[in-house]
């Protein structure tokens, strides 16, 4: 049986370092505080801001929810984003995606401020991580992947990582954390041939292809490190991943569950991320109040 790589587990030190940067930001008289924007009421995006609530409540994080209609003109929703890039009492925007398609989703991202973008949606945000300029902030997702990589000890300077799925949101922020962590990745997509040989290849394999179970044992290797990032809910209530974990839990070293693995680490990344903008914002008005 492979070892597996929980969330709950990567979550206490990531809490107790949080907890101390929230005092301390507490007792300069600021309270982080989150805005959610949900267009809609998809159960994907209303089980994400559940978890959020419960995280940023945990932490002492306020969150308040924009939830609009998903008819909302977009003019109407970047009318409500720039609100929130004025509102000095909001420090991070999440915008819960994807858009309806009467959007244009990339003019709409581009609305929200880079100070309280916490999931790189906007461009200058994108632009830093792919440049590997840390002061950019990684899609939440991309980054619980490399935290939880590090809390297992998993070495990545030199290591052959394949990365299935190319999307902006996951694998191909997810490529350029693992290239800036000196792994050498491969990234994979709908149209790679040979898809099973490159995955048995690699010595961790990412998951992100929104598949159900596509990577099956052909695709796995013995001593693979095998993270999992899709989460597909079946009508029955039981969840499953990009890949067969059964399989995984057979052949690989190292496999996270799909309940508690990185999604479960999402979540306290995202709030790591609204305490970073806080921090930001609160310094930046510091030296604008300077003479
Ligand atoms: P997405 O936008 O649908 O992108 C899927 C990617 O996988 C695309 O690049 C696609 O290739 C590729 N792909 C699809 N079928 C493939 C196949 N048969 N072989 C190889 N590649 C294939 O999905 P996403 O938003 O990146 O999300 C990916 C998964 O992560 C989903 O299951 C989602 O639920 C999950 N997720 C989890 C979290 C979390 O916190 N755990 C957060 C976000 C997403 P093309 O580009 O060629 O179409």
């Amino acid at each position: 049986m492979a070892i597996h790589m929980k969330g709950s587990e990567v979550i206490p030190p990531m809490e107790q370092a949080l907890a101390r940067e929230i005092e301390s930001l507490r007792l300069s008289g600021v309270t982080p505080r989150l805005a959610v924007v949900r267009l809609g009421a998809r159960p994907d995006d209303l089980a994400y801001e559940r978890s959020l609530l419960r995280r940023c409540g945990a932490m002492g994080i306020d969150c308040k929810i924009a939830a609009c209609p998903p008819e909302v003109s977009q003019q109407a929703l970047c009318a409500l984003l720039e609100k929130l890039n004025r509102d000095r009492e909001v420090h991070g925007i999440l915008l819960m995606r994807p858009l309806p398609a009467h959007m244009d989703e990339t003019a709409v991202k581009a609305v929200v401020s880079p100070r309280k973008d916490v999931d790189c949606i906007s461009p200058e945000h994108t632009a830093k991580v792919f440049a590997g300029d840390p002061s950019g902030l990684a899609p939440c997702t991309a980054e619980a992947v490399v935290n939880l990589l590090k809390h297992y000890g998993v070495e990545l300077r030199g290591r052959r990582v394949t990365v299935v799925g190319r999307s902006l949101v996951v694998g191909r922020p997810l490529s350029m954390l693992l290239l800036a962590a000196d792994a050498t990745v491969t990234l994979c997509h709908s149209k790679t041939d040979g898809l099973a040989d490159i995955c048995r290849g690699a010595e961790i394999l990412c998951a992100a292809a929104g598949r159900a179970k596509l990577l099956t044992e052909d695709c796995l290797s013995p001593g693979q490190i095998v993270v999992d990032i899709g989460i597909h809910a079946a009508e029955d209530g039981s969840l499953c991943g990009d890949v067969d974990f059964a399989a995984a839990d057979r052949v690989a070293a190292m496999v996270t569950p799909v309940r508690d693995g990185v999604g479960a680490v999402t979540s306290m990344v995202l709030a790591e991320h609204v305490v970073r903008c806080a921090r930001r914002l609160a310094e930046q008005a510091t030296e604008e109040a300077q003479p």
